[in-house]
């Protein structure tokens, strides 16, 4: 069945999902801050708004994709915002990685106008988002999960319904948890490597089949080998995420040792003027620590 979607945030992630789901003949309406994501969304068969007034007018589902928690409260609770302009009933589903907290809150203003959410934070990257092979975490109420699903299958391939509003969110900061972590180990041995003198890619090739293979040594490994780090999954998202993860921790009181010393990672390279880069740009803070 062909819905009526609007889209907002048409960035890394956003634009290649939004043209995947007019691919599956869906009407999508797009809206961005960079009209130039439009355009590529329209040149798709998809279709431009000039505001998000504009782009939820007659959707039956909003989806947003925008950096983080700041952007989903402008958004959708802002003025001009997602919530003043869609009619009761509409399904508003928020991809983007934010605090548990936010997407509840997000949840408890939307109910008051008669607006369903769900929480739906992704994994898998760009290539994830281009390929359609994303795993979709979902918060919020079943019925609500089942509309959404054959949305949800048209972006990823694992879909999952993980509990009630800011669950998703949850499964998430412990997905950011694990794939940091992993970056660092990854780039800790590739440093070592080096400095041993062992050809690096054949090293990481028979590493890649054994138990420290991973995702993340499967989709980075080429990106370190040979420098490459344009964004992907920019350092300053991550930082925002190990934010999120530190936070939701502490609230229940789950210790991070590991989790706490690699968001000081993320932080210092930040610091280091690499937040624009891709992720796998861990690896220049170890080469810094190793004096290179
Ligand atoms: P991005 O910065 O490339 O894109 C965000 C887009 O949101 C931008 O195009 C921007 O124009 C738009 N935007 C911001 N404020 C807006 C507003 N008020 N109205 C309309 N559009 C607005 O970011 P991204 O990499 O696509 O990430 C988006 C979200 O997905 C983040 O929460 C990120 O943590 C998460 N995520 C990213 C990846 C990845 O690999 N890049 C993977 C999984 C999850």
């Amino acid at each position: 069945m062909s819905r009526k979607i609007a889209f907002i945030g048409l960035g890394i992630m956003g634009k290649p999902m939004a043209i995947n789901l007019v691919k599956a003949g869906h009407h999508v309406t797009g809206f961005n801050l960079e009209q130039s994501a439009i355009d590529a969304l329209v040149a798709e068969g998809g279709h431009g708004a000039t505001s998000i007034a504009d782009a939820v007018k007659d959707a039956e589902v909003v989806i947003t994709m925008v950096p983080a928690d700041p952007h989903v409260e402008q958004v959708i609770l802002g003025e001009g915002g997602v919530l003043e302009n869609v009619a009761a009933g509409t399904l508003v589903i928020d991809m983007s990685s934010i605090t548990p907290q936010t997407s509840i809150k997000v949840d408890a203003a939307a109910k008051a106008k008669g607006v369903r959410t769900l929480d739906a934070p992704v994994s898998g990257g760009e290539a994830g988002a281009v390929e359609a092979v994303l795993s979709i975490m979902v918060g919020g109420g079943a019925d609500d999960f089942a509309e959404a699903k054959p949305l949800f299958d048209v972006l990823g391939t694992t879909v999952i319904h993980v509990g009630p509003a800011g669950a998703g969110q949850t499964v998430k900061a412990a997905n950011q948890l694990i794939v940091a972590i992993n970056i660092e180990a990854v780039a800790e041995a590739v440093v070592f490597l080096e400095n041993a003198g062992v050809d690096l890619p054949a090293a990481l090739d028979v590493l890649a089949g054994g138990l420290a293979g991973s995702t993340v040594l499967n989709r980075k490994k080429a990106n370190m080998i040979d420098r490459q780090f344009a964004p992907g999954f920019r350092i300053d998202l991550h930082h925002k995420d190990m934010g999120i993860v530190t936070t939701a921790a502490r609230a229940v009181e789950a210790p991070l040792p590991l989790g706490s010393v690699v968001a000081q990672l993320v932080a210092s390279a930040r610091a280091n003027g690499d937040g624009s880069l891709d992720h796998s740009a861990l690896l220049r803070g170890v080469e810094r620590l190793a004096g290179r």
